[in-house]
């Protein structure tokens, strides 16, 4: 016999038993986000490679270790998509979305793709939910998506919000040779990794998990202390927004993001219920990238949650959904049928037996799926049980029958 064929790593099937709370989480999504005016979007799974290359930075993470990057058969390079605001940016250029009332709110679902080492928490294929709001800096909208994203958290356990914010790209230049400085003074002391990129993006020093890395960084200047005059009163704009909305959070100056684009406002929900991977989502404002990417220079600013981090690190319990109506029957499967597809019609959940059992091996699987009542037609007659109480009627009718179950259901 051939071998079993198996998921590639660091993938997952997701199992009848593990769907509720999936997609509980969007339904949930899709109605906060609703409310608040975000549009739903959907864009390919895989996009030119240039887009990522451009868009993410040459040199994060991402871009240089993460992508599954491969040549089509007419010889472009693809890249499956490793995150989701530089698609939704081309989107927003590409159907000239500046022409419509701004700022454009929009918000996404969907399977993302990094190479990475899997372990909980961190797989090769993950879906996130995003939002972008593209057209405005003012800072209402930063507090706005925020709020938004604590909101969709709020049943996290151990949830922290930490914010930032990280200014122009002259202040971060200018803030990078005085950290540059300060790295190549206790170079000795860095991961290889960060020291290969010293020149490219010293910055990403900060997100280091390297012991004697972190220890020079604690003494490092902080960019935070080096904004523009524009640049901290919006952020302090955001924070007094934050206040305004309730929203918990802490001023962190060490708080650096994978990618490139941001601008300004950064940050990230964590959870200390996740061990190692304890981001959950986060994101920031990015008013160059649009124009990077070859549109109109405008600002824009989001967010991206990992959904099986959220369902990980969740309080709630699943309920499960439970059945309202079992229809057993021994042999008339046209009295079935019309029974349960009345009570979908009257709003009820319903099933029928499928599989020939035993009107005993009926009433078995009835009492697994939770069935509230079971209709139970037999030679010629209807009856209707309650299955908390045991009770039992005869029905005088198909009709009566479903009066009698709906009744209670
Ligand atoms: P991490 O620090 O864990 O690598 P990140 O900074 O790379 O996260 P983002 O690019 O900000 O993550 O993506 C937003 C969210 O997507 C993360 O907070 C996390 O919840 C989720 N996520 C990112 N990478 C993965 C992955 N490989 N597997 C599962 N979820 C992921
Ligand atoms: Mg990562």
């Amino acid at each position: 016999m051939a071998g079993k064929v198996q998921a590639p790593k660091g993938t997952f099937d997701v199992l009848p038993e593990g769907a509720g709370p999936r997609l509980r989480l969007q339904h949930a999504a899709e109605e906060l986000l609703g409310r608040w005016g975000y549009d739903y979007v959907e864009t390919p799974i895989f996009e030119d490679t240039e887009l990522f290359a451009r868009g993410v930075g040459e040199t994060t993470d991402i871009v240089q270790k993460e992508m599954f990057t491969f040549d089509d058969q007419g010889g472009r390079s693809i890249t499956l998509r490793p995150e989701g605001t530089a698609p939704v940016a081309r989107a927003y250029i590409e159907h000239g979305m500046h022409k419509r009332p701004q700022p454009v709110k929009l918000w996404y679902w969907g399977p993302f793709f990094r190479y990475e080492a899997p372990q909980a928490g961190r797989y090769r294929q993950f879906n996130q939910v995003g939002v972008e709001a593209i057209g405005t800096a003012s800072p209402s909208i930063d507090a706005e998506v925020i709020g938004l994203l604590a909101d969709l958290l709020s049943g996290t356990r151990g949830l922290r919000l930490r914010i930032s914010s990280i200014g122009t790209p002259e202040t971060r230049r200018e803030y990078s040779d005085e950290l540059r400085e300060h790295l190549r003074a206790h170079e000795d002391q860095l991961s290889d990794d960060v020291r290969a990129r010293l020149d490219a993006n010293p910055l990403r020093a900060f997100d280091s998990d390297h012991a004697g890395t972190q220890a020079v960084m604690r003494d490092a200047p902080r960019l935070l202390d080096r904004l523009g005059d524009e640049d901290e009163e919006h952020f302090a704009q955001v924070r007094a927004l934050l206040d305004a909305m309730e929203i918990a959070y802490e001023v962190d100056g060490t708080l650096v993001r994978g990618l490139d684009y941001y601008t300004r406002t950064v940050f990230e929900f964590t959870s200390d219920a996740l061990g190692a991977q304890s981001g959950v989502g986060g994101g920031g404002r990015y008013d160059l990238l649009i124009e990077q990417l070859g549109g109109p220079a405008t600002p824009g600013i989001g967010w991206a949650a990992g959904i099986e981090r959220i369902l990980l690190a969740s309080e709630a319990e699943d309920a499960g959904e439970r059945l309202d109506v079992y229809v057993a029957h021994s042999d008339d499967p046209l009295t079935a049928i019309y029974v349960a597809s009345r009570l979908h019609r009257r709003g009820k959940s319903a099933q029928l037996e499928h599989a020939g059992r035993s009107i005993k091996g009926q009433m078995k699987q009835a009492d697994r799926l939770g069935a509230r009542v079971v209709v139970i037609v037999e030679d010629g007659k209807l009856a209707v049980r309650n299955m908390a109480t045991g009770e039992q009627q005869e029905a005088r009718d198909r009709d009566d029958a479903i009066a009698l179950a709906e009744a209670v259901a």
